[in-house]
C-alpha cells in the first residue's frame, strides 16, 4: 500500500479550529501518513504569519534591539492554540533555546525555520504521530543548494521504522550543519521531496483555495477549476504568473511521477487540481474544455525593428541578438515579418540600458526605423487539448475582434500547448475575459 504525503499550508495550520481541521483530513484516510506542516499563517487578511514575525525578531538581535516582546508575541501564538485544543505541552524550553541562540548568532535562516519546526512539535503532538526534525533529512551543500541525492537518502533511514511522522516544511541543513530555508513558500518543496524519498502514491498539498482557477478570479467572475493539469502546461501558466505552489516543487515528484493533488482544507470535499506527468494517460479523462487556463502579465515592451530587404541580409537577427545579449537582456518573444522584426522584452530589466540598447541597434543593423513600445501585456491560452482541436486560434482571434481588442504579436509554439499574444495593458482584463467566455462558458 503506497502512502500519502500530505502538507498543510499555512492558513490551513493558523489558529485551533485550522489544527481541528487538519487533523481530522489526516486521520480520514490511513494512507495520510507523513506529514509536512507550514508555519502558523495568516488567520485574518491584517493578520502577521509567524514567519514574518521570526525575522522581525532575528532583525532586532541582529541590531542588538530587545525582541523579547516580539517573541512573547509568537510564544502567544503557539501557546493559544496549544491550549484551545486542550493539550498538556509546553514550548516554554524551546522559546528560550530560540532567545538564546538569536541573542549569540542571529541568522535569519535559523530564526525563520523555528515557525515550521514548532508547529510540527505541536501538530505531531496533536495527532500522536512521530516528531523528525527537518534539520536531520533536508540536506544543502555549502552554498544553500539542495543535495536531493543524500537527502532522499537521509528521509528514508530515518523513517525506517516508522508509521507515520511529522516533518517541518522550509528548511533542512548543510552538511556543516547550518540550518537553511528554501525561498519563501517552500514548505511545498519539502513535501515534494518528502513524496519522492517515500515513493509516495500522491503528493497532497493542502491550502485555502480548491486547485488552479482557470483564470484569474480578479479578473473573471467564479472561474472553474481546472480539474487535471500537466506539469508543463502548468509550467506555462505559472510563469505567466498564476501561483500556488512555489516552483520547486515540481521538479521532485515529477522525476518520480508522483501527481500532485491541491486540496482546500477548508473545503476537504472539493477534489481539487489534480497535477500530472506530461505522458499521463488522458483517455479515461472527460473530454472537458479545449482550454486548460488561461494567464496574462503586463509590464512587457516591444523593440520594433524595421528595414527594407532585412530578409536578404545574412546575419540580421544575429546582431540584433548580440545587442541583447552585451546588454544582458534575455527576450520573451520575437515574432519577424520580411522587413520587420520585433522583439517583447521585460519593460524593468530593459528599462536602465533602454538608450545603449537603442544605441546599439542602430549601429550594428542601420535599421528604417526603430522605436520602442510599451504597455504590453502577453496572455497565454494554454491547452494540451488544443493540439488536436482546429480552429483555437481562429477562435481566440474572433473573440478579441468582437472585443474590438487590438493584438499586437502572436506566437503559437511547436508544441501546440499555448498560444500567445500581445495586447495593450489597457485591453488585458478585458482580453482574458472574453477567451474565458469563448472556451469555458460557451463550451458549457
Ligand atoms: N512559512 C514559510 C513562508 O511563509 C514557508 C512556507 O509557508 O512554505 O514562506
Amino acid at each position: 500500500m503506497a502512502d500519502k504525503v500530505v502538507k498543510f499550508g499555512g492558513s490551513s495550520l493558523a489558529d485551533a479550529s485550522q489544527f481541528r481541521k487538519v487533523a481530522a483530513i489526516i486521520k480520514s484516510d490511513e494512507k495520510r501518513k507523513y506529514v509536512v506542516p507550514s508555519a502558523p499563517g495568516k488567520r485574518f487578511s491584517e493578520d502577521i504569519k509567524v514567519t514574518d514575525m521570526l525575522y522581525k525578531c532575528c532583525e532586532l538581535a541582529g541590531s542588538g534591539i530587545d525582541f523579547s516582546e516580539d517573541l512573547a508575541k509568537i510564544r502567544d501564538r503557539y501557546n493559544g492554540i496549544i491550549s484551545e485544543l486542550g493539550m498538556d505541552m509546553s514550548l516554554d524550553q524551546e522559546f528560550q533555546t530560540i532567545e538564546a541562540e538569536l541573542k549569540k548568532r542571529p541568522a535569519k535562516d535559523f530564526a525563520a525555520s523555528r515557525g515550521e519546526y514548532l508547529n510540527g512539535k505541536v501538530l505531531a503532538n496533536y495527532l500522536g504521530y512521530n516528531f523528525v526534525d527537518a534539520a536531520d533529512v533536508i540536506i544543502f551543500d555549502t552554498k544553500g543548494a539542495l543535495l536531493l541525492d543524500e537527502t532522499v537518502k537521509a528521509v528514508r533511514s530515518r523513517l525506517k521504522g516508522l508509521d507515520n511522522a511529522v516533518i517541518p516544511g522550509f528548511y533542512g541543513r548543510t552538511t556543516e550543519g547550518v540550518i537553511k530555508t528554501f525561498s519563501r513558500g517552500g514548505s511545498d518543496v519539502t513535501g515534494s521531496i518528502i513524496a519522492n524519498a517515500v515513493r509516495a502514491e500522491i503528493y497532497e498539498n493542502w491550502t485555502d483555495v480548491s486547485g488552479f482557477l482557470v483564470a484569474d478570479p480578479r479578473i473573471v467572475q467564479d472561474p472553474d477549476v481546472i480539474e487535471v493539469i500537466t506539469y508543463r502546461e502548468l509550467r506555462e501558466l505559472a510563469y505567466m504568473g498564476a501561483s500556488v505552489l512555489h516552483e520547486d516543487a515540481i521538479f521532485p515528484v515529477r522525476s518520480a511521477g508522483i501527481p500532485i493533488n491541491i486540496r482546500n482544507t477548508n473545503r476537504p470535499e472539493d477534489a481539487g487540481t489534480m497535477i500530472v506527468s506530461n505522458d499521463h494517460d488522458f483517455s479515461r479523462e472527460s473530454l472537458g474544455h479545449t482550454i486548460t487556463g488561461i494567464a496574462g502579465k503586463k509590464g512587457f515592451s516591444t523593440i520594433n525593428i524595421e528595414k527594407a530587404m532585412m530578409n536578404n541580409e545574412i546575419g540580421f537577427g544575429m546582431k540584433v541578438l548580440k545587442v541583447l545579449y552585451d546588454n544582458g537582456l534575455s527576450f520573451e518573444h520575437m515574432p519577424s515579418g520580411i522587413d520587420t522584426m520585433s522583439i517583447t522584452l521585460d519593460t524593468a530589466k530593459l528599462e536602465p540600458v533602454r538608450d545603449k540598447v537603442l544605441a546599439d541597434i542602430r549601429r550594428e543593423v542601420k535599421p528604417d526605423h526603430l522605436e520602442i513600445e510599451d504597455g504590453i501585456a502577453i496572455l497565454a491560452v494554454v491547452g494540451r487539448r488544443m493540439k488536436n482541436t482546429r480552429g483555437t486560434v481562429a477562435r481566440v482571434f474572433a473573440a478579441m475582434a468582437h472585443a474590438r481588442i487590438n493584438v499586437k504579436l502572436i506566437d503559437q509554439g511547436s508544441s501546440e500547448l499555448n498560444v500567445i499574444i500581445g495586447v495593450s495593458e489597457h485591453d488585458l482584463p478585458e482580453a482574458i475575459r472574453r477567451i474565458y467566455d469563448m472556451f469555458i462558458n460557451s463550451e458549457k
